[in-house]
């Protein structure tokens, strides 16, 4: 097998934590249990589903249960589905963020279709809302914002207590997508429901989840056997909740050193690109996401001359889609200038070597092309 390029698109996906595989492996071995039978496999089964969910939501607010899903965006659809309730109340408005996720942006366009008002609100050029601009948008219409936590093209962190505020002094929900920020930035208590992904927090692919506040009831997404709660029916596999579950009290055992090693990568990172520009806050954003631009390079070009550094073009959620990046457009940026943008992701497992290697590479490259 070839050798791996340096992996700096930790936005993107996690390499698997090897805790995170040991704690899986017997599952797929030999406990192979349904976790919702009765009998004794099943029972171990089932509580190791219970584990992983305690696990989880040490790093989630209190007053809410963990429904598991296939991914953050099945759990952001699922809700969604709090919309329907609240509309008999004669709200019919949503409000996200103009730079979320696509799980965010497109469900959101879908309830468009359904009869709902869908406003995308703008962000200003540091890529944060503005609260003023949005206090005046959310009103007794509104059912539902959604504002993530960090954003996963820029890094950006929103002030998601403060949107959650206005939101509940309107009457409105408030979902947030803490995808990026879950077990590295604190997430504020007063949110109504918060979407996970694993496989970003160095767990398997394949699960998240959906952290919904007590009394919020949300419609069945997926009908059959009631599991979880009746809203999402379908057999949980045991490997990947406890997959999951290791990963998140990894991520609260290890939040501190893990957070002063991504700084210092962080810190090394900008000092080698001191000669790009940053794109969205200076400050106000998570340390191991590096989303830069420097004027007169071809990104394309670029990520095919740097082959041993796998790093990103805007967002690798829409990358596949070929769709230019609607984040950095958000923020005011010309074609011209989000084509000149790259995103390092930097996580737990890479080293000061590996900062100085991808950057030399990239740099290098950089020279030839503006040479
Ligand atoms: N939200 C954000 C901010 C993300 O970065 C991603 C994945 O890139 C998702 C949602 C979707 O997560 P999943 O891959 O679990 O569906």
């Amino acid at each position: 097998m070839s050798k791996n390029p340096i992996y700096l698109d930790n936005q993107a996906t996690t390499p698997l934590a090897p805790e995170v595989f040991d704690v899986m492996i017997p599952w797929l071995r030999d406990s192979f249990g349904n976790p919702h039978s009765a009998h004794l496999l099943g029972r171990k089964a089932s509580a190791a589903v219970e584990v992983a969910r305690d696990q989880m939501s040490g790093l989630l607010p209190e007053s809410g249960n963990i429904l598991f899903t296939g991914s953050a965006t099945e759990a952001v659809n699922m809700g969604f589905g709090v919309v329907h309730a609240l509309r008999t109340d004669g709200r019919n408005k949503i409000i996200v963020l103009d730079s979320e996720h696509a799980a965010v942006r497109d469900t959101a366009i879908s309830y468009e279709k359904q009869g709902f008002i869908v406003e995308r609100h703008p962000i200003g050029s540091d890529g944060i809302a503005s609260l003023a601009q949005l206090g005046d948008a959310i009103d007794g219409k509104t059912a539902l914002v959604a504002a993530m936590l960090v954003n996963n093209e820029i890094g950006v962190i929103q002030p998601v207590e403060a949107i959650a505020e206005l939101a509940h002094a309107k009457g409105a929900l408030m979902l947030c997508d803490v995808v990026q920020g879950y077990g590295r930035v604190d997430i504020a208590d007063n949110i109504d429901m918060a979407a996970i992904s694993a496989h970003k927090i160095y767990g398997p692919k394949g699960i998240g989840a959906l952290w919904v506040r007590n009394g919020i009831d949300l419609p069945p997404l997926i009908h059959g056997g009631g599991q979880e709660r009746g809203i999402r029916s379908g057999t949980l596999s045991p490997a990947l909740c406890a997959g999951f579950g290791q990963a998140a009290a990894l991520c609260m055992e290890r939040r501190e050193s893990d957070a002063a090693h991504i700084q210092a990568l962080s810190d090394k990172a900008r000092y080698y690109f001191a000669d790009w520009t940053i794109n969205g806050s200076c400050n106000q954003r998570y340390s191991g996401n590096l989303n830069i631009r420097r004027q007169g390079v071809d990104v394309g070009r670029l990520m095919s001359d740097v082959r041993g550094v796998a790093f990103s073009a805007g967002s690798a959620c829409a990358s596949g889609s070929g769709r230019p990046s609607h984040v950095l457009a958000a923020l005011g940026l010309d074609s011209t200038q989000i084509k000149s943008s790259i995103r390092l992701g930097i996580g737990r497992y890479n080293s000061i070597k590996d900062i100085e290697i991808a950057s030399k590479l990239i740099n290098e490259a950089v020279e030839v092309q503006l040479a």
